[in-house]
């Protein structure tokens, strides 16, 4: 076992955290800005700009692989990557990507869909949760019956990250009804669905800034063709475009954690109460350390699911494991920066922004409740066990 950073490993770290200092936080103001005023944080001409200055740097399609013309970074490095990320609410990501499941696409499907999504001709979104189905993803209503050579999608989904921009859809529906109810992941499949097929996106107004829409589908033709791997063997793509999604919700929110504690450390030096800096609370220093130890080990759980992911691909339950102190942690330190930074609760300042994204992380990706029950089921029916891992 390895507990420090390879020097290529620090490497890639130093490099994308000036990327992130120089590049991105100068930025936080003017997407602050945009996003009040009810524009994207990032304009599409700004984040192609930053998209290709990092492609220079050698960041392009870091979790690509290189066969795609990717970087494809090791789950370690994509984790140290992320992780900084994570320090700025500036909503970027490196160019070059597409979603995990899209790999499942046959050789037609990827000079259709995939290869146009890594080169940034076609964006795509993924959509499982309906407003009957969010945790209970036995409960999907969306229905695709065949007739001839083409299914007709029938159905609504919900808060779905990217909709409204997106040219297509990998979505979820029940393809056979008896086997999806005796089992609750038998019988539904996922589509390829072009915007132009019929499916359209209605704005949910949301306290946070990512913007998720519903996609109402209604009676759509689809092809028999844009079936994404099988027919009714949709649920474990789904699984895995989750996890997966889970996975690096945990990262991202460490890295959070870890920026704004240091932000909570900044402030508290330099601003003064009965005469001395109140970094010099003893009840300041309390809440410090407290965080600084949760956030540590919140860090050892993520580095454990980004090492399973690394040696056995699946890595479900540590992610699931993962997510649940990641987005804990993240949420109660910004809340406790809020409070160092006092009557400084203002709307210029980042910290409002932070707390309203930080809030959504114990609920996308799996409620924590839903983690909980996914954890426990995992060790009750022994597909886990107790001190497998390490
Ligand atoms: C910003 C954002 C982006 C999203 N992007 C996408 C996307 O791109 N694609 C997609 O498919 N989905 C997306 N989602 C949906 C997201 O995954 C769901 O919101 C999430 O799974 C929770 O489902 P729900 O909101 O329907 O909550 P519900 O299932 O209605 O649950 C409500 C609450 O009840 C509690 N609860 C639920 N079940 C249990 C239980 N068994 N035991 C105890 N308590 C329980 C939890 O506290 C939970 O928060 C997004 C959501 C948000 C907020």
């Amino acid at each position: 076992m390895e507990f420090r950073l390879t020097e290529e490993q620090k490497m890639v770290q130093e490099t994308i955290r000036q990327f992130v200092k120089e590049e991105l936080i100068p930025l936080e103001d003017e997407v602050l800005k945009n996003e009040q005023e009810g524009r994207p944080g990032l304009p599409p001409e700004k984040l192609k700009e930053l998209q290709f200055k990092a492609k220079e740097m050698g960041f392009w399609g870091i979790d690509t692989p290189e066969e795609y013309g990717g970087a494809g970074l090791d789950p370690m490095l994509l984790a140290i990557v992320l992780m900084e990320l994570g320090k700025t609410f500036v909503p970027f990501a490196f160019g070059g990507s597409a979603d995990n499941i899209l790999y499942y696409t046959n050789e037609e499907q990827k000079k259709r869909y995939l290869i146009p999504t890594i080169n940034g001709e076609k964006t795509s979104c993924f959509a499982m949760i309906e407003p009957n189905s969010g945790s209970n993803k036995q409960n999907i209503q969306m229905t695709a019956v065949k007739d001839g050579n083409e299914w007709v999608l029938h159905g609504e989904k919900t808060w779905i990250t990217d909709g409204h921009e997106a040219d297509f859809v990998m979505v979820i529906a029940v393809t056979d009804k008896e086997a999806y109810e005796k089992t609750g992941r038998d019988g539904v499949t996922c589509f390829l669905v072009d915007r132009e097929m019929g499916w359209t996106s209605k704005v949910d107004p949301t306290t946070g800034e990512g913007n998720p829409v519903s996609l109402v589908f209604q009676h759509v033709r689809v092809p028999e063709e844009n079936i994404l791997g099988d027919v009714h063997g949709g649920y474990n793509l789904g699984l895995e475009w989750v996890s997966f999604a889970r996975w690096v919700a945990s990262v991202r929110a460490i890295g959070a954690a870890e920026h704004l504690l240091q932000m909570a450390i900044d402030y508290s030096k330099e601003r003064e109460t009965f005469s001395q800096p109140i970094a010099e609370h003893q009840a300041m220093q309390q809440m410090m350390e407290n965080y600084a130890s949760d956030i540590e080990a919140a860090k050892r759980s993520m580095l454990n699911a980004t090492f399973t992911l690394d040696k056995e691909g699946d890595n479900k339950h540590v992610a699931s494991m993962a997510k649940l102190p990641g987005a804990a942690i993240g949420s109660h330190v910004v809340d406790s920066v809020l409070q160092i930074y006092g009557d400084i609760y203002t709307k210029e300042l980042p910290m409002d922004r932070w707390y309203r994204e930080a809030r959504l992380w114990r609920i996308y990706e799996g409620a924590d409740e839903n983690q909980h029950t996914i954890i426990a089921r995992n060790l009750v029916e022994e597909q886990v066990k107790i001190g497998q891992y390490v």
